[in-house]
């Protein structure tokens, strides 16, 4: 077994990202800029948005955080939205999702610039993607792909079972292991909640992507000898020993089910750190593009 380790392989992303945008700068030409939108105070969010600003910093980035209160009018949040839009300096907006209930995700996703997109989820970069043309990536699959490539994982003709169907995760995982890409060229059966036969399913991969946050659902019993399995999953468990109070726990049983794999993500220290590789690396390429560097 092989730890597929997250902190590695985000850090040389991050080092090649500091490094030209070191170049970039040098040459008088202006850093990347995320601007991201957090509304209200979900303690996740507020970890994830945090985590995001702090690895733009180090690695010379500029980033601005706009927050809102949880009863934020729509309009005012579309308002901000179209301010960016039109800020030549803002590369990439993000919004961090979830929303609360009253604000449309849709509308809003619709709402931003598809040329700084580097989240991947409007439905622009979303159909670019389908047909395998360039666009911006959603984060986690997009570093998923970026781990499979670093450790040199063939991927090619293996049966990969996504388990989730997201448009975040496990649908556009589908479709970037199905694609005629290395890595890529996967056998690939998306599963979710109405799957009935999902163990025997699992047995006969090669790959399995656990993204249904269930903590520990995918157990020992339900992979075949040799398997690489990337839990994606991020749960927050009660853990009074611990300082915030919580333990992030993914959806693979790791201890019992990794002697089992050939390759396998911890959580955490896994796929969580290749999202932000893959948010930095689209922010990136968002400024190459939009100032024609
Ligand atoms: P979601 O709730 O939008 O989707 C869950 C999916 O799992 C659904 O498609 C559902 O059909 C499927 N599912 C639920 N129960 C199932 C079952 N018993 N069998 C088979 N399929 C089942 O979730 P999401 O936004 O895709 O997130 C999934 C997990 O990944 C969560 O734990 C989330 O926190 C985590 N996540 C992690 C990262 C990261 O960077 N590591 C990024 C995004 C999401």
């Amino acid at each position: 077994m092989q730890l597929l380790d997250g902190k590695v392989v985000s850090q040389a992303v991050k080092n090649e990202l500091k490094e030209k945008t070191r170049l970039l700068t040098q040459a008088g030409k202006k850093a990347p800029h995320l601007a991201a939108i957090l509304i209200g105070n979900d303690g996740a969010s507020e970890t994830y948005v945090a985590s995001k600003i702090k690895n733009c910093e180090e690695i010379g980035f500029k980033s601005s955080l706009f927050r809102f209160d949880s009863n934020v009018e729509e309009a005012i949040v579309i308002a901000q939205i179209e301010a960016l839009n039109n800020d030549d300096d803002v590369d990439g907006i993000l919004v961090q999702l979830p929303l609360p209930k009253h604000i449309s995700e849709e509308k809003i996703i619709n709402i931003i610039n598809p040329a700084k997109d580097v989240d991947g989820f409007h439905p622009s970069s979303v159909g670019k993607m389908v047909q395998g043309l360039p666009s911006f990536l959603p984060a986690t699959p997009f570093g998923i792909m970026l781990m499979l490539q670093h450790y040199k994982i063939d991927t090619a003709g293996k049966h990969a079972v996504v388990i989730g169907r997201s448009n975040i995760v496990g649908r556009p995982m589908s479709i970037l292991l199905s694609a005629n890409t290395n890595p890529g060229n996967c056998t690939v059966t998306l599963c979710h909640s109405r799957t009935q036969n999902l163990k025997e399913l699992c047995l006969q991969a090669d790959i399995i992507v656990a993204a249904l946050g269930k903590v520990s659902f995918l157990t020992a019993d339900m992979v075949k000898q040799g398997a690489i399995v990337i839990d994606v999953g991020i749960t927050r468990v009660a853990d009074s020993s611990k300082k915030s109070g919580f333990a992030i726990k993914g959806d693979v049983d790791f201890e019992k089910l990794a002697p089992k794999t050939s390759f396998i993500t911890p959580v955490p220290g896994g796929v969580g750190l290749m999202t932000i590789a893959g948010l930095l690396k689209n922010t990136y390429n968002a400024c190459v593009q939009n100032n024609r560097y």
